[in-house]
């Protein structure tokens, strides 16, 4: 009997075992032959006393051995190549005693391929040889009895294919052989995970050099990045892995598999390989969060990477300023304080009546006809201008700061800042449409339609028309508060030009394009008519009379040209209507009060400071009506802001706006540091140059220019009336219509006099009236003049009484006899003549505004020459000769006065303009410089502020290299 060192029964992984005879309880009983002599069955014990089942057989000593042994059919199982260990002991033929050629030291091993698992007999040549066996070196000792023998083990392969299963067989030719065990397997490529793919269980291919491809599957939570791909080799091993898995959002690889990321991290980028924590803002609830959500009030925008941390909506934008220039409006404004924690914030401007089609042209947003420049939503900038909007219009602006996040999740007015503004008046748009009517020979009528945008409320047309011939070098005017015009006067047979413009308080818009028409052709003359002895006489005064009168007309026209006329506001049948033409309604919360500073005619005058919602602070004056007035009492004290409202000069007081809305109705005017120049001379007698007080009468004179220019006539233009800002700016204030003074200290007013002074209504400055004035009510720019000669002894003599005290009566008699106040003490002869100027008895004499200030502007130029002389003994120049001439300008240029004040930037577009002379600049208002595109208020403020003070402080320097010098008076 065979004792079997054991071989322990562990397979490699990769081997998938068939059959082990070891293994097989009980018999084999495989089919041998011959059935006797040949094969044996022969159980043996191994090591551990276990039986295994053993096939011998030992012929050495017969010839011609062929003795088969079949095993039982084997399922192949799926393998393609099938590998037969063969453990056996193979006796030396040479240990043999006695034997002769016969032994062999070899066996033969067949397979058979079928798919019937019960053969009972195969055909010996059907088989198929795999190989012949012998015994090799390599071998383990085997204890058989009492010799020792060697344990042979070969395995061979074989390919098998092509049924389910086969046989083997071992065909021994003479040999004394033990098979001690067989087992038959087959190789696979054991399941494995590579790359986060799983790889089955795969058998090897059917030739030794196949390499088997393999697909994977991704393990659990992951997904293919690229195909995943393997060999299984021949001998079982896997080779050239390729491709792989990742794992899905919001888990991590961790031992090749996939698990999900802990609460508070996530995993959102696949390139990322690791969890990370949620960034700010943001957390996660539950593990495997691939994204974390933003914590309540944060968000993220759709392009925001969810490595991000979450942000906010902007809060509002800040300090939005607004500056309205006619009818555009600058908007500026800062970014919000809270940007969100992102920087792709924009602005969009939101008007409530801005509507229509909206369309984007070049860098222009266009709803209806409102321009939004550069646009009006996705505004990166911090500034945007609307224009064309509607004349004298209250608009409601709101900028609404937007960032990536804003959408959906906008609280409204939480990101925006709105401001609430007037447009100012705009000029009406062109006539357009002008029709001829009836013509005939010296006339024809004219009819036209209201302007598309009127801008206001149309005061009148005016109708412009020359001889087609003549050019626009003669023209005349007429003026019209309806829709047409009976023009006359025109020659027969003559084409004429005609043009049509509306004004409203704004100004006037443009003038039509011309209508031509030719006039019909004239009759022949008939003895004794009227028309004859006219044409008669026409001929004989010949061409003076023409020319008188074409001059005359061109005057006219050139002066009705640049003209505003003043609105009386008690023609409007509703006085309030004309309060907010020409005032802004100021919300009184604007408005903080801070001191008494005077008593005025309807109550108390105080100062204090106004911060209109998009502008800087400035100081302001408040007038305040007292509380128990009347409806008349309420029109009249509304009635100063009215004619105010009007005005834009640098030496008028300029009203801020009105509040009507609430109570105490109030009046808000710019502050005059100094207040009433009266006072204020009285407090500062003998300190000024002459120079100064020159400066302080030229800017009396140059406001009441612009007065009278408007055909403003003032009726109490007196030192009190007069205000004195801290530069030392007159600017001609109270323009109250009713002068029922509750109390007059001064005695300045008067309601009745006796003899030829009876004022029928209304009280009278009479000191500073002239005698037509007081006698017969006739207020006129001549009558202005004559207060204005008493405001300059006022001034020369430092706030002194006019007439000391003199008793009203008196001062008319006086005057009516010839008698003038004398020169004040060291009042320069020039400027005491020109007082005398302005009290001729016959007003005609009077100098004009106009004169009055070429004047004192000369003064100014030649000081040297002209203010020195207090005494009477030379000429003076006249005032009535024209004045000018380059003499200041050598002195000193516009150019260097914008330099001085800090506006040098304009000098290019003021001196186009025909702003090159010094003095020329003082002749600015507001409007001019708008109108030339010197926009920002601040600096047009600048400029109307400090030009006059520029220039007088100059010729103050002059002054002071005078020898001779006058100062102080
Ligand atoms: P009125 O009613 O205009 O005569 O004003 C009465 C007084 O208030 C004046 O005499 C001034 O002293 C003072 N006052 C009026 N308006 C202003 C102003 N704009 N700035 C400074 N003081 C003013």
């Amino acid at each position: 009997m065979f004792t079997v060192i054991s071989t322990a029964r562990v397979y490699p992984p990769n081997e998938e075992t068939l059959l082990d005879t070891r293994t097989v309880p009980g018999e084999l009983k495989w089919a041998a032959s011959p059935t006797e002599g040949g094969w044996e069955e022969v159980s043996i014990m191994d090591e551990k006393n276990v039986p295994i089942r053993t096939y011998q057989v030992c012929n050495v000593m017969e010839p011609s051995q062929s003795n088969w042994l079949r095993t039982d059919w084997i399922p192949r199982s799926g393998a393609q190549r099938i590998y037969v260990e063969i453990k056996f002991t193979l006796r030396d033929c040479n240990s043999l005693p006695g034997v002769t050629g016969t032994c062999k030291e070899t066996f033969n091993l067949y397979y058979y391929e079928s798919n019937n698992d019960r053969e009972h007999y195969i055909r010996e040549s059907n088989f198929l040889k795999i190989d012949t066996v012998a015994a090799d070196e390599s071998f383990t000792q085997v204890d058989i009895g009492d010799r020792i023998m060697k344990l042979n083990t070969e395995v061979r392969d074989v390919k098998v294919t092509t049924r389910k299963g086969f046989y083997l067989a071992f065909q021994d030719v003479g040999a004394c052989i033990a098979l001690v065990s067989v087992r038959v397997f087959y190789k696979t490529c054991p399941l494995t995970v590579r790359n986060l793919a799983t790889f089955p269980d795969t058998n090897t291919g059917a030739d030794t050099s196949s390499l088997v491809e393999v697909r994977g599957s991704c393990v659990n939570q992951s997904e293919e990045r690229e195909e995943p791909k393997m060999y299984c080799g021949a001998d079982g091993e896997w080779l050239v892995p390729i491709g792989g898995c990742v794992c899905n959002l919001g888990y991590e690889e961790r031992s090749g598999v996939c698990q999900a990321c802990t609460v508070g991290f996530n995993r959102a980028v696949s390139t990322d390989r690791a969890c990370s924590k949620c960034p700010p803002h943001s957390h996660s609830e539950k593990e495997g969060a691939a994204v974390c959500d933003c914590n309540p009030g944060y968000y993220r925008s759709e392009s925001d990477p969810a490595s991000m941390p979450c942000t906010q909506p902007p809060s509002a934008p800040q300090q939005l300023i607004s500056e309205v220039n006619e009818t555009s409006v600058v908007l500026e404004w800062s970014a919000p304080l809270r940007l969100g924690g992102r920087s792709d914030i924009s602005y969009s401007v939101d008007c409530l009546l801005c509507h229509g089609p909206e369309s984007q042209t070049g860098n222009r947003t266009q709803i209806g006809n409102v321009l939004f420049s550069p646009q009006q939503s996705g505004l990166r900038a911090t500034r945007v201008c609307v224009s064309e909007l509607q004349a004298h219009t209250r608009y409601t602006f709101t900028i609404l700061a937007r960032n990536g996040v804003s959408q959906g999740h906008s609280a409204g007015a939480g990101q925006s800042v709105s401001v609430t503004l007037t447009t100012n008046q705009a000029a009406p748009s062109p006539v357009t449409s002008i029709q001829a009517g009836d013509v005939t020979r010296h006339g024809v009528s004219l009819a036209w339609q209201q302007p598309d945008r009127p801008n206001g409320v149309i005061l009148e047309y005016e109708v412009k028309y020359y001889e087609k011939d003549q050019k626009e070098s003669s023209y005349r005017i007429m003026k019209t508060a309806s829709r047409s015009a009976d023009i006359t006067g025109l020659s027969p047979l003559t084409v004429y030009l005609y043009q049509v413009r509306a004004r409203t308080a704004a100004g006037y818009g443009e003038f039509s394009g011309p209508l031509e028409f030719s006039t019909n052709s004239d009759p022949l003359p008939l003895i004794g008519d009227a028309a004859s002895s006219t044409l008669l006489l026409l001929s004989i005064s010949g061409g003076v009379i023409l020319l008188l009168t074409s001059t005359a007309v061109f005057i006219i026209s050139r002066r009705y040209k640049h003209i505003w006329i003043y609105v009386d506001p008690f023609t409007y049948e509703d006085p309030d209507q004309a309060v907010h033409e020409f005032a802004k309604e100021i919300d009184a919360t604007y408005i903080h009060i801070e001191k008494v500073i005077g008593i005025g005619e309807f109550g108390e005058v105080c100062s204090g400071r106004l911060r209109l919602q998009g502008k800087r602070e400035i100081y302001v004056a408040i007038k305040s009506l007292k509380a128990a007035y009347s409806n008349k009492q309420r029109q009249d004290f509304l009635s100063e802001a009215s004619i105010m409202g009007q005005f834009d000069h640098p030496n008028i007081i300029r009203l801020e706006g009105v509040v009507t809305r609430c109570k105490p109705v109030m009046i808000i005017t710019e502050y005059m540091e100094n207040g009433s120049l009266d006072a204020f001379l009285r407090k500062h007698d003998g300190h000024f140059t002459v120079i100064q007080l020159v400066g302080m009468l030229r800017g009396i004179a140059s406001g009441m220019k612009y007065l009278s220019d408007m055909s403003y006539v003032h009726r109490d233009l007196a030192a009190r009336n007069i205000l004195v800002n801290s530069n030392l700016v007159c600017k001609v204030s109270d323009f109250g219509l009713s002068r029922v003074l509750q109390e007059d200290p001064e005695n300045a007013y008067t309601t009745r006099v006796t003899g030829t002074y009876h004022s029928p209504g209304g009280k009278i400055p009479i000191r500073w009236t002239s005698p037509e004035a007081i006698a017969y009510r006739k207020f006129t720019p001549s009558s202005d003049t004559w207060s204005y000669g008493v405001v300059m002894w006022e001034v020369m003599s430092y706030g002194e009484r006019p007439y000391w005290d003199m008793s009203n009566q008196d001062v008319i008699k006086a005057i009516d006899e010839g008698y003038r106040l004398p020169p004040p003490m060291d009042c320069p002869v020039c400027l005491h003549q020109l007082m005398l100027d302005c009290w001729q008895t016959e007003r005609t004499h009077r100098p004009s505004f106009t004169q009055i200030l070429n004047m004192l502007d000369k003064l100014i130029r030649n000081p040297t020459t002209t203010l020195r002389r207090t005494g009477g003994d030379r000429p003076v120049p006249s005032l009535l000769e024209p004045v000018g001439g380059p003499e200041f300008v050598s002195v000193w240029s516009a150019e260097d006065c914008l330099q001085a004040i800090g506006m040098g930037m304009y000098r290019d577009t003021l001196t186009t303009a025909g702003y090159t002379s010094p003095d020329s600049l003082l002749t600015l208002t507001h409007q001019d410089m708008t109108s030339i595109g010197i926009i920002t208020p601040s600096h047009q403020d600048q400029i109307l502020a400090s030009v006059q003070q520029v220039l007088l402080s100059h010729m103050q320097q002059i002054q002071e290299q005078m020898p001779d010098s006058m100062v102080p008076v």
